[in-house]
């Protein structure tokens, strides 16, 4: 009889090998099988929630980007360095969404989405940029865009320092974070960076990249392609698969370093060119037939867009400037034309423009980040800066909003953030109990496939000992062995010429009675067991099913005494020889498990072994 037993709590080796352990009584396996189906039908429910959710919160972020203005603009204030000056009179004021700035009795007054004093932090900037991630994650194209003057702090934004990483590794751990917990996709990212020198494009992932300058680089010149559906493709740029943030971080920092800077008397590291890192998602729908979506992040750290008188640079340096300032003023224009659906106006077709048309759509989100100087002999610059902004913010129609509809506009957008949270909370623990019931259902799966694995062996089991049952009781006489036969005999299971003759009975009952002189058949059995045990090929064990359960019999006492559920492998099962002798030795044992099976042949040559054993004995 069956012996119902904890699988976490196995029975010393020799109990187990003759119990019937590890099965769960046929009510409990019922209990567990509705318990399955029941936690995989919840898991299906949860996820078809999730989904509706996510669509939902989608859905809010992108009413709130909008409302809140697709095209934002930011500006930034750099704090004073410790080599500067501090002036009595600052030139630039502000508040949280305007800069004043005062030069010759004059008074100029910016507004912006957002102001980021000289006290503010990467956190800080962060904190506004992460929405326009979950933007690109949700499947739009989006932009975050940095410029202004040399030295006001563009580079150090976006790229930041070790101590105060910037926006652009912290975007790539913010995506990493967010793509973990996406319960119902599954999304992947690869990385691209180039440099727009002098309408020349660089590759700064490629191999060939420490090519340092740009005549002898001609053969970086990459091609940029838009396909039927618009998208632009840079044909021959690297494309690395980041699987996770230190990969991607390690690429990022291999094509920061790869950016060629030249000098000028503004400042020492200013670069006059511009980076651009993409960041390509892929995000898949878990269900089958979902299609993948593919949505591009940008970050671009554009060359200073000081007028270039001031910065006394001269020669080749001047042309730079000159597509510097021709690439900002086409940016501006492609966004307008963009935004305001005028289809294909007319505009200065730069190599930045080109790059980044399907990522100026209707459907992207552009964040500019305008870097501004605090000290007075930087006016100028700054005014010409924050003029340009002025522009990119008048795309964008609820620019310039009465007071009242500007009041109504807040309310629902903080309506907006009020359901967004909600959303989120929602889906936050949708998520936590998702993850419970996978887990509980994962466990409930593993003791199934145990209890049901070792039902399917005792069936076999019980099929192909049936006709020996009797052996139980009589294994160790040579009586039993005769009995044994003539059951297998009248039940016909055994085939004929594997019954036991009168010849072999003689022969049996002689041995019995020679029993002390058989030393010389002790070893000869002991021999065969050896063989048996170390080789299921000498067996004929073709019925994969015998060699299960040769394997099961053994693994039993194995797993017992490692004290382990976990499966051993056939291999070091049949080569643990001394396990197996003492098995087959345990002579007191009622049933011997190890040698049963369904095979006939392997049968025949167990019992041959049984009766040659009881000889012994
Ligand atoms: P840009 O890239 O616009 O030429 P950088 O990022 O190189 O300017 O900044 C110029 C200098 O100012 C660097 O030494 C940088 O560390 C420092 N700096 C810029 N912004 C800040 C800031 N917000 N806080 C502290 N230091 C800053
Ligand atoms: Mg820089």
């Amino acid at each position: 009889m069956s012996v119902p037993e904890s699988i976490e709590s196995p029975q010393p080796a020799v109990t187990l090998v003759y119990t019937d352990v590890n099965v769960v009584p046929e009510h409990e396996r019922n209990e567990l099988e509705n318990s399955i189906s029941n936690l995989e039908g919840e898991v299906l429910e949860l996820k078809s929630t999730l989904k509706s959710l996510d669509e939902k919160r989608r859905e809010v972020l992108n009413k709130i980007i909008d409302t809140k203005g697709s095209i934002r603009v930011f500006c930034r204030v750099r704090p004073f360095l410790v080599t500067e000056r501090r002036p009595i009179r600052e030139p630039v004021s502000f508040g949280p969404d305007n800069v004043v700035v005062r030069s010759a009795g004059t008074r100029k007054d910016f507004e912006f989405d957002k102001v980021f004093h000289q006290s503010a932090t990467q956190e800080d900037v962060f904190g506004e940029v992460k929405p326009i991630l979950r933007s690109a994650l949700d499947g739009h194209n989006v932009c975050v865009l940095a410029y202004g003057q040399t030295g006001t702090g563009k580079t150090f934004t976006m790229d930041g320092t070790n101590e105060q990483p910037g926006l652009a590794p912290r975007a790539i751990k913010e995506l990493f974070n967010e793509a973990s917990t996406d319960h119902t996709h599954s999304v992947t990212f690869t990385m691209s960076m180039l440099e727009i020198y002098m309408g020349n494009l660089k590759d700064l992932l490629s191999a060939r990249q420490s090519l340092k300058s740009y005549e002898t680089s001609a053969k970086c010149n990459l091609n940029i392609q838009v396909d039927s559906k618009g998208s632009v493709e840079i044909e021959g740029l690297t494309e690395v698969e980041v699987p996770d943030f230190t990969k991607a971080r390690w690429w990022y920092n291999k094509g920061r370093r790869g950016r060629s800077t030249s000098w000028t008397n503004v400042n020492e590291t200013s670069s006059r060119s511009h980076c651009l890192t993409r960041i390509t998602i892929f995000r898949r729908g878990d269900a089958v037939g979902s299609k993948t979506e593919v949505s591009k992040l940008w970050m671009i750290d554009l060359g200073g867009s000081e007028r270039l008188l001031k910065t006394g640079a001269i020669g080749q340096t001047m042309d730079e400037g000159r597509a510097i300032n021709l690439s900002l003023s086409a940016l501006g224009d492609v966004i307008a034309a963009l935004r305001r659906k005028k289809g294909h106006v007319p505009y200065r077709n730069s190599k930045l423009t080109q790059i980044l048309k399907d990522s100026l759509g209707t459907k992207s989100k552009v964040l500019m980040l305008v870097h501004i100087s605090p000290r007075d002999v930087d006016v100028g610059e700054t005014i010409c800066s924050l003029s340009f902004t002025k522009r990119a913010r008048s795309i964008e129609s609820n620019r310039g909003l009465t007071a009242e509809l500007q009041k109504l506009r807040e309310k629902k957008i903080s309506e907006l953030e009020e359901e967004m949270q909600e959303t989120q909370e929602n889906c936050k623990k949708i998520t936590a109990r998702l993850q419970e019931v996978e887990c509980q259902l994962n466990e409930n799966k593993k003791l199934f496939w145990i209890t049901n694995e070792n039902k399917h062996l005792e069936d076999i089991e019980k099929k192909a000992i049936l006709p020996l049952d009797n052996l139980k009781e009589t294994d160790a006489t040579l009586k039993s062995s005769d009995k044994h036969v003539k059951v297998s005999k009248s039940s016909g299971f055994v085939p004929r010429f594997m019954t036991s003759t009168v010849a072999s009975r003689q022969r049996q009952t002689m041995s019995e009675k020679e029993l002390s002189a058989k030393t010389q058949s002790i070893r000869s059995v002991a021999k065969n067991l050896t063989h048996f045990s170390t080789s299921q090929q000498s067996l004929s064990l073709s019925d994969t099913r015998s060699r299960v359960l040769l394997r099961k019999s053994y693994t039993k006492p194995l797993r017992a005494a490692a004290n382990c559920g976990t499966p051993e492998t056939p291999k070091r099962d049949i080569k643990d020889n001394s396990l197996q002798k003492k098995n087959v030795n345990d002579t007191s044992s009622p049933r011997k498990k190890m040698v049963t099976s369904s095979d006939p042949n392997v049968r025949a040559k167990l019992c041959h072994h049984r009766r040659r054993m009881s000889s012994l004995t």
